[in-house]
């Protein structure tokens, strides 16, 4: 397999942007991070906009859902917006607000599940906490992003000699008894959630007693990685989504300035059914798109015609076929890793593709020069979802769900193929160009 220079430096590209994001908050950050350097401006929802024809913009709601947009030459009513999606956060375990456990000389945090993790992925690796905390700040509260880089936690397994059937029956936690995680040594009297506090305040350079709160998110200390025998894969955590946030973001700031007003949207809250404030089901999506559509001196009529004139990209990582496991995929659509942006079709509207929208986004890759593949899930299996339906339904805009092929959707550690990222970026750069 021919691996261009180029294709190997986006995907070095895309595992330094993972790296640098161990937690949603942290993506988001990263992300406003790159945005700031190309010259994009920060706006605030709460304060009053005044765009710039050709400015370049991003919003930040709720710390870990971001839309970036630059302002087209083009007529918005007549021309629509570009867009595409992802979303920001993975499954995996959240610590619970009064979290350390005490006994047996041991302190253990305990988690939550978020989302649909493999829990056994998680076994056996270093192991650590980011996330953001809210710290007394005077009178007011400050948001700090928080990251461990060091391993600072553990979920060790049950020796085999304990758990003969491991190998027959998989590996099982359950969630509330068996899924704390080690932190260290404690005395055996009742834990001190002080301990936890003067853990972050440490980190953060505060007093304990000013930590207030957290969403804190358990993460991998491993770096990305290439792997293969032509070092033609990689393998990092949060590939499910990050990788669609870097191939939108990587392609906005590739766009210098379009005719098309450009949008990347990028959400949290997918994996648990984008039903928040700053999920792609709250309103966060429409209120910047008409603020967008104000500003561009459009009254309610003319952003119901910039919509009608849309197309949405919602991009999110696609199943590729695992040979060990043929029975697993419907036979017609097996997609392979390295073989090209994926379609996502399903006739019950669990991805948001139609035909039209389909055949534009094979248009798209055809003027990009990448190949292309069609993926639907087994008949006889639930097929997930993500934001596409929602954004659809939502905007009423058309519509299409993609995505690179990759293994172990929701381990800790997924992978993917290094030619697919270069493709999906050279097909979303085409629909910012369209
Ligand atoms: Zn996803």
């Amino acid at each position: 397999m021919e691996i261009s220079a180029h294709s190997r430096e986006l995907a070095r590209d895309l595992l330094n942007f993972i790296d640098a994001s161990p937690s949603p908050w942290h993506a988001v950050q990263t992300t406003a991070d790159r945005l700031l350097h190309a010259g994009f401006v920060a706006l605030r929802e709460s304060e009053r906009w005044q765009l710039a024809a050709g400015g370049r913009y991003f919003v930040i709601r709720g710390g870990a859902s971001i839309v970036a947009f630059v302002m087209g030459r083009d007529n918005l009513d007549t021309c629509g917006f570009r867009l595409v999606g992802a979303h920001t956060d993975s499954p995996g375990l959240r610590i619970k607000p009064k979290a350390l456990q005490g006994g047996d000389s041991l302190l253990r945090l305990g988690v939550e599940v978020y989302g649909g993790p493999i829990l056994a992925s998680f076994a056996d690796r270093d192991l650590s906490l980011a996330g953001r905390v809210a710290v007394r700040d005077g009178n007011g509260v400050d948001m700090r992003l928080v990251h461990f880089a060091q391993p600072l936690l553990r979920l060790p397994n049950l020796a085999i000699h304990m758990n003969r059937e491991v190998n027959e029956n998989g590996l099982k936690f359950n969630k509330q008894t068996e899924l704390p995680l080690l932190l260290g040594f404690g005395g055996d009297g009742a834990p001190e959630d002080g301990r936890f506090h003067s853990l972050l305040a440490t980190r953060l350079a505060v007093a304990p007693d000013a930590i207030l709160s957290w969403e804190l998110a358990i993460c991998d200390t491993q770096p990305g990685s290439f792997w293969g025998m032509e070092q033609e894969f990689v393998a990092d955590s949060q590939l499910d989504n990050l990788a669609s946030c870097h191939a939108g973001l990587t392609a906005l700031l590739g766009a210098e300035s379009p005719a098309t007003t450009n949008v990347c949207a990028f959400f949290d809250h997918e994996e648990v059914g984008s039903e928040s404030a700053a999920g792609a089901g709250g309103s966060f999506i429409a209120d910047v798109l008409r603020r967008i559509a104000g500003n561009a001196g459009l009254d309610d009529e003319g952003f119901r015609c910039a919509l009608a004139n849309s197309f949405f990209i919602s991009t999110d990582m696609a199943h590729a076929y695992h040979p060990n496991f043929p029975a697993a995929y419907e036979p017609a659509h097996r997609v392979a890793v390295n073989g090209g942006p994926v379609i996502k079709t399903n006739a019950n509207q669990r991805y948001s593709t139609g035909a039209a929208s389909a055949a534009r986004f094979i248009r798209l890759c055809e003027r990009a020069g990448v190949p292309w593949q069609q993926y639907a899930h087994r008949s006889d299996l639930g097929c997930g979802s993500t934001i596409g339906p929602i954004i659809a339904a939502g905007l009423g805009v058309a519509s299409v769900d993609v995505g690179s092929p990759m293994w172990a959707m929701h381990s800790i550690r997924e992978s993917a193929g290094v030619v697919d990222h270069g493709c999906m970026i050279a097909a979303l750069g085409a629909a910012f160009s369209d």
